[in-house]
């Protein structure tokens, strides 16, 4: 099944289902296949604590599909990121590709850090590129999405608790974040990660969250990240820079599960991103960063892709580059919807 959110009269992020490219609202499963009435005011991550596994809403979804129900056009929705998180924990040097790329050892146990909800932003959102930061990078990473609250559990049971899946893009300021060849000479960033990963807008997710039955084995995923600039040689050419394959992770999604909730209750609708292989700007000779008027696309197989243009800190882009162009086109289709 493949969950998506999507905003209501109100403004309020309210879940559906995708089916046939369309999208059945919970709403309309309520009058329509029996599903309880108090479900189809949720948000996901509501869904998610209400409906554990989501069994309920999968079989009112199958009921209606069965009696011939379709879905309303996807472009009569407003979506927005399928999930509003709680936590948010995010995993660094996951990939064998990505630590070998710095030039570290491998690590001997997972390295967390965290974003908050001001990072979140679904596909098509512009993705603000602060005053504070000259080196905008991209992170394409699998997303996993608890669904049975997870607390001391065995790397054995961890699975029990995944929900499913989601495509993520850990934004990243290089220079905030310290990374030596985004730095300009005799300045350090910030030492720590909060700025660097966390600043609004900082982590694309989308399109849709797949559920685990859904996408079969976590670890048998190709992974891709492409950057298209809207200057240089490549203008408006959109280049894959990240290739990768999450059968690469150093620690496995159930690794990751064990070993957060041995200190952090992981609760439905908690999200963890689980690192990024090769690829990145910052590591590609010379380095490439996300600039305003750039789009950055990141997509995990089965899932789908999330792309989202670059803007300044006030959220300009210049005419005419391939982020105004999908802007416009973004603000067309809100008009006819
Ligand atoms: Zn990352």
């Amino acid at each position: 099944m493949r969950v998506v959110a999507y905003l209501d009269e109100l403004d309020l992020p309210v879940a559906g289902v995708l089916a046939d490219g369309r999208v059945i609202t919970l709403a309309a499963l309520v009058e329509r296949a029996g599903l309880r009435e108090e479900l189809a005011l949720l948000d996901v991550r509501g869904l998610l604590a209400e409906d554990e596994d989501l069994a309920e809403t999968r079989a009112a979804v199958a009921r209606a599909v069965r009696d011939g129900m379709r879905g309303v056009p996807l472009a009569t929705l407003r979506l927005v990121a399928p999930l509003e998180p709680g936590k948010i924990v995010c995993v660094g040097s996951n990939y064998r590709s990505h630590v070998t790329e710095q030039g570290q050892p491998i690590p001997d146990h997972p390295l967390l850090f965290a974003k908050f909800s001001n990072a979140v932003v679904g596909d098509g959102a512009p993705v603000i590129r602060p005053a504070t930061t000259q080196a905008l990078d991209l992170e394409v990473e699998l997303g996993v999405v608890i669904g049975k609250r997870a607390r001391r559990v065995p790397v054995e049971a961890a699975m029990d608790h995944v929900a499913g899946y989601v495509s993520a893009n850990d934004v990243s300021a290089r220079d905030l974040q310290g990374a030596k060849p985004a730095l300009a000479p005799g300045t350090r960033g910030d030492g720590q990660w909060l700025r660097a990963k966390g600043s609004d807008t900082f982590l694309p997710l989308g399109p849709c969250i797949v559920t685990a039955d859904e996408l079969g084995d976590p670890a048998a995923l190709r992974l891709r990240g492409w950057h298209t600039p809207a200057d240089g040689p490549d203008a408006g050419r959109e280049l894959l820079v990240q290739d990768g394959a999450t059968g690469d992770m150093i620690f496995s999604v159930a690794q990751l599960v064990a070993f957060i909730s041995a200190s952090i209750t992981l609760e439905p609708g908690d999200l963890v991103i689980t690192g990024t292989p090769s690829g990145v700007g910052v590591f590609r000779e010379p380095p490439v960063f996300l600039v305003p008027g750039d789009l950055v696309r990141v997509e995990v197989e089965g899932i789908g892709s999330v792309t989202n243009p670059i803007v300044d800190a006030d959220g300009a882009v210049p005419s005419g580059s391939p982020a105004a162009r999908l802007l416009a086109g973004r603000d067309d289709k809100a008009g006819a919807g």
